[in-house]
């Protein structure tokens, strides 16, 4: 007997019937025996409603009120699918996070999970019944809702895993895993077996969205497998895991694209202590995200030109600040690019290998890419591109580093 933690995505239980075929996949695990806890999502499309509904009264929604708002939709969806499981015979119950002490932080629409009571998941098991538990929402110490941040119930998942000690998280979602790159630019993305935490971290935040960045953090803290898999088939799934000697024989494990990105250029800034401080705090007094930072170093020692990226939905906002601040800086004019978009190759393997970046930058040229950008990590190297190559970009490199083979080439 081991106890199971599952969660359903959106598109999973996005209808009646696809309520009821869940309810039966539960069904069958809970007849082996197995204590289960299933986290499930609000019905696909039903938070973007919530939070249009939200937008129709007011221009900026009190966060409170909005947990309060976009909290409802999986309230709907464990009441159904409760009562499915109880139509095939199976004892269930439905949970909102307050009922099983689902601490978190008072930081409204993206709180923080900081202890879940375990007890009443584990009366429920008791009595032989299947705890359904509503993922996304959490309670604070003073009993207000919040929530975790958009695609939030794939932490709710793997918090429940790792405080039961469960063995896997199993998220089951409408593809059935992650991929190489996304099968919808190249045909030849393979699906991945296997991944690590620290690659699955570099995807999900470099914009390949299957999993909630968090809830890979927290995976990873807590040591907890997760297993994400299709919902309509059997077949395939990606583990996300803990790092073994296997997986660094693998040079480039993925390949990523945002397009979500803009570059915002500032010519002649003086090169001088303090300039860099006065530039990115009023970005981020505003909260705007800045990803990569380039300065060039100054020919004359005086001035240099700076170049950052942020969020396309971030740009006009970043633009209107730092044209406001020119004067200030000492800078001569600001220019910004809205379509350029970051393509990245990942892999646990670049540690361990040379000419990775290479291989990377001449695949690129040979199609005629021009790199605007170029950033690195331990196991990641990023450009910015021409917005417009993005797909000639994702093919090309998914190519050069032969990713539709096992065992990537060594570069
Ligand atoms: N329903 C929430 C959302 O759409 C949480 C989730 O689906 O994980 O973001
Ligand atoms: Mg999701």
């Amino acid at each position: 007997m081991a106890v199971i933690i599952q969660k359903y995505g959106g598109t999973s239980v996005g209808s009646p019937e696809k309520i009821k075929f869940v309810a039966g996949k539960v069904a069958k695990r809970y007849r082996e025996g197995n204590d289960i806890a299933v986290v499930v999502s609000a019905m696909s499309g039903e938070t973007d409603k919530l939070i249009r509904l939200a937008k129709e009264l007011s221009s900026s929604p009190a966060p409170r009120e909005m947990d309060v708002l976009v909290s409802t939709g999986e309230q709907v969806t464990i009441a159904l699918l409760t009562m499915a499981l109880k139509d095939l015979g199976v004892p269930a119950r439905s949970l909102l996070a307050f009922q099983i002490g689902i601490k978190t932080d008072d930081a409204y629409m993206k709180a923080r999970i900081q202890e879940i009571d375990v007890d009443l998941l584990k009366k429920t098991f008791a009595a032989k019944e299947v705890a359904v538990v509503a993922g996304f929402q959490g309670i604070t110490e003073d009993g207000d809702i919040t929530t975790l941040g958009r695609g939030g119930s794939d932490t709710s998942a793997v918090a429940l895993a790792a405080v039961l000690g469960a063995e896997l998280c199993e998220i089951y979602t409408d593809v059935d895993g992650v991929y190489t790159c996304d099968p919808n630019i190249c045909n030849k993305a393979r699906r991945l077996d296997k991944i690590t935490y620290d690659e699955m971290l570099e995807m999900a935040s470099l914009g390949a969205k299957v999993l909630q960045t968090r809830s890979v953090e927290f995976a990873k803290k807590y040591n907890v497998p997760i297993l994400v898999k299709s919902t309509f088939s059997d077949e395939g799934g990606t583990l996300t895991t803990k790092e073994d000697s296997d997986m660094e024989k693998e040079v480039v494990s993925g390949i990523t694209y945002d397009k979500n990105e803009a570059k915002i250029t500032i010519l002649g800034v003086q090169d001088k202590p303090g300039v860099a401080a006065k530039l990115f705090s009023p970005l981020s007094d505003n909260n705007i995200n800045v990803d990569m930072i380039i300065q060039n170093v100054s020919s004359d020692g005086k001035q240099a030109d700076l170049s950052f990226t942020v969020t396309k939905t971030d740009y006009d906002k970043a633009m209107k600040i730092v044209k406001a601040m020119i004067s200030d800086l000492g800078a001569r004019d600001v220019v910004g690019d809205p379509s350029i978009a970051k393509i990245s190759i990942v892999g646990v393997g670049m540690r361990s290998h040379a000419g990775v970046a290479s291989k990377m930058f001449s695949a690129l040229s040979s199609v005629g890419i021009n790199i605007q950008m170029i950033s690195t990590s331990e196991i990641k190297v990023s450009c910015v591109i021409d917005e417009k190559f993005i797909e000639l970009g994702v093919r090309v490199l998914h190519e050069a580093f032969e990713l539709d083979k096992t065992g990537s080439a060594v570069a």
